[in-house]
């Protein structure tokens, strides 16, 4: 199976049902296989109506003796359904008329749900239906769906998908028993089988939170591949070559006499590491972790300045708008002095200055590139680039990477990743396995942590007053407003209502307001005008988590805090007590707070080390809320969780070197199914 066929090829799927199996992502047979159920059903046993007890989810089977359309303002369905034993009425508040049709007296039905007492005796509501001579009886999974896409019709698709599937692929070939727990032996075929059409004696609870042996072979398996993919992507920078970018003592020391700080000795140390692999050849792969306000930005603009010194360009990724922009503004302050010249590109950027600067770009014109995504994905040539930057690599997919590798003709750049979210070692080990690490262990001088407190947002009132005398001091604040399935749509709505309602409160406080739908370069202006003190409140999403740089804005309040993880908390409250006095975090949360987010939000209260808060996220949401890669695809496992399979990864790296050396033909199949083209992993 190199390429796996599209749901499309499935009988009975059109271009309507394929675009809702697309709303989950399905898009091949392999995304349906992989498509876990939630959980399963027992419905081995048809229940005798009479003995169907309200409370319980049941399964009844008999015929229609009655359907009709009852309620006047709000028409429902009723369909009374008899058996031997008596009668039970199945309710619909949304029907159609097919529906209707099709539950004509005399017809049978096998009928699942949640049976309830009511005026007339006992009801289900909204039940499962299939017509009783189709009934497949025994355990039956649920799975995620989405509107128009039914639970059967899934089960169905499935069921096909299976019966193709015989006979099995196989891509592992029989493993020694020290790269796979013996506990793990069995074919993918069953495997899968299992998952979707469990045997009536399976563990259906392990089967459903992934302990089930079924489930830890089929992690096993994903962690291989992955495991696999970021070998063969730091081979693939190992043998390319770099250019030499050595830095000239002298230059250094102009660079450094025009900040307006010493580096700290976490910041030197972290420096001289990339320095001395910029100097050589071998492509550079690193990873420079640090803190919220460590001063990555500094050591990032360092690396960038050997790079200019030697006439290779450097493309500088950042994950937001708003961040680019500040980092363009940062850089070209500090590389001004230097003759460095600096061009900012984003999907905001008019047509004419694009073409403008991409232009200069290939001429080798402009030294330093700074942009976001769309920098990569647009048609971009470079002149020479000897330098990519990636900050805050966790909002990306790895996609992004490979559209520069094309750009670097015949050269490998060097490869640098600012991360300010500390990656658990369980982690960075899957996902950083080929890079380097550097740390920032340590905070410029001065900073005192920041206070930070929970609070009910029945204290609002207590807490305007606060906020009033705080703005009233001269120093400024950010108000942070969040949503659950944070669509910056609607984020940026609820933020727009704040800002109202704050300036309803707040009576001649200057107050800003940025969200994500805004204009880029309206944005910046806010930003701007906030940054040289024109503002006293920011209002805005969680756009400012990454990077933004105010050190006279020590307040902050978070909406909702309590929706939203301990890294990204943690993130966000970075953004204050990067100036002197004191700083303050408060956390606003919406009463009741549950037990677990009450000692979620106390954990943060007591803990500033983002590390540990990154470890207890892991521990409590899972990977994916940790890094906020909902959509970045490269810690997005979809059968394994490398907190809860941790156990497997030394076989799991034993098994990946046991493959590369004894059955390298089987590897690309391997990778086929579980990652897709494999281009997720392609390297710069
Ligand atoms: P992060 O690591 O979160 O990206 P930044 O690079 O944005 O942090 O730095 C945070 C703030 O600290 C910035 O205002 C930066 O200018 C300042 N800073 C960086 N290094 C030092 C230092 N050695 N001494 C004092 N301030 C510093
Ligand atoms: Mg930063």
């Amino acid at each position: 199976m190199t390429a796996i066929p599209a749901v499309l090829t499935l009988r009975g799927v059109g271009p309507a049902l394929a675009a809702r199996l697309q709303k989950l992502g399905l898009f091949d047979l392999r995304d349906l296989l992989l498509h876990a159920p939630l959980r399963y059903e027992d419905r081995t046993t048809v229940t005798p109506i009479a003995a169907a007890l309200p409370g319980a989810k049941t399964l009844v089977e008999g015929e229609v003796v009655l359907t009709e359309v009852t309620g006047r303002r709000r028409p429902m369905l009723v369909s009374r359904l008899r058996d031997g034993s008596g009668a039970i009425d199945l309710r619909f508040f949304h029907f159609s008329a097919a529906l209707r049709n099709r539950l004509a007296p005399g017809s049978r039905w096998r009928c699942f749900g949640e049976v309830r007492a009511s005026a007339f005796g006992r009801e289900i509501i909204h039940p499962e239906l299939e017509p009783a001579h189709q009934a497949v009886a025994g355990i039956v999974p649920v799975y995620a769906v989405t509107a128009g896409l039914s639970q059967r019709t899934l089960r169905r698709l499935l069921g096909q998908v299976l019966d193709a599937l015989n006979p099995a692929p196989a891509w592992l070939p029989r493993l020694p028993p020290e790269c796979l727990p013996a506990s793990l032996h069995m074919g993918l075929a069953e495997t899968l089988s299992c998952l979707h059409q469990p045997p009536a004696d399976a563990d259906l609870s392990a089967l459903a939170v992934g302990s089930h042996p079924a489930r830890q072979r089929l992690a096993f398996e994903e962690l291989l591949a992955h495991q696999l993919a970021f070998r063969r992507q730091g081979r693939s920078r190992s043998e390319g070559k770099a250019p030499a970018l050595p830095l000239a003592e002298e230059r250094l020391a102009r660079f450094l006499d025009h900040l307006p700080f010493r580096l700290t000795a976490a910041q030197c140390r972290a420096f001289a590491e990339i320095r001395a692999d910029l100097a050589g050849t071998r492509p550079m792969g690193r990873l420079l972790q640090g803190d919220v306000g460590s001063g990555k930005t500094v050591v990032a603009a360092l690396a960038a300045l050997c790079a200019a010194g030697n006439g290779w360009q450097t493309a500088l990724m950042a994950p937001t708008e708003l961040l680019a922009e500040q980092h363009a503004h940062t850089w070209r302050a500090w590389f001004e002095p230097l003759g460095v010249k600096l061009a900012l590109l984003t999907a905001r950027t008019g047509a004419r200055e694009r073409r403008r600067l991409l232009a200069a770009v290939a001429a080798g014109e402009v030294d330093v590139v700074v942009g976001t995504h769309a920098l990569f994905q647009r048609a971009l040539d470079f002149h020479r680039l000897g330098l990519v930057i990636v900050d805050e690599q966790h909002r990306f997919g790895v996609d992004q990477r490979l559209a520069l590798k094309a750009k670097a003709a015949g050269w490998i750049p060097h490869y640098l990743v600012m991360t300010a979210t500390p990656i658990p070692r369980t982690l960075a080990m899957l996902r950083y396995g080929d890079l380097t690490v550097s740390v920032i262990d340590e905070l410029p001088p001065g900073r005192q942590p920041v206070e930070t407190r929970v609070m009910s947002q029945q204290r609002r009132p207590e807490l305007i007053a606060r906020l009033q005398n705080w703005l009233a001091s001269g120093r400024q604040a950010y108000w942070v407003c969040t949503l659950i399935e944070e669509s910056e749509a609607l984020a940026g709505e609820a933020a727009e209502k704040t800002a109202e309602r704050l300036a309803g409160e707040l009576p001649g406080v200057r107050i800003g307001l940025v969200h994500g739908r805004m204009k880029g370069s309206d944005k910046e202006t806010v930003m701007a005008s906030f940054k040289a003190g024109d503002l006293d409140l920011l209002v805005a999403t969680t756009v400012i988590e990454v990077g933004v740089d105010v050190p006279n804005a020590g307040l902050m309040v978070i909406e909702n805090a309590e929706r939203l993880g301990l890294a990204q908390l943690h993130q966000l409250r970075g953004r204050v007590g990067r100036g002197p006095g004191q700083s303050y975090c408060i956390l606003l949360y919406r009463p009741p707070l549950t037990e677990a987010a009450r000692r979620r939000l106390d954990y943060l209260r007591r803990c500033h080390d983002g590390f540990a808060l990154a470890e207890k996220d892991l521990e409590l949401r899972g990977p994916g809320e940790v890094l906020g890669t909902r959509q970045s695809g490269a810690l997005q496992f979809k059968m394994a969780d490398p907190v809860r399979d941790r156990q497997w990864l030394p076989q799991v790296r034993q098994a990946a070197e046991w493959l590369e050396r004894h059955a390298p033909d089987r590897i690309p199949a391997l990778l086929a199914f579980w990652i897709g083209s494999g281009d997720r992993y392609a390297d710069v």
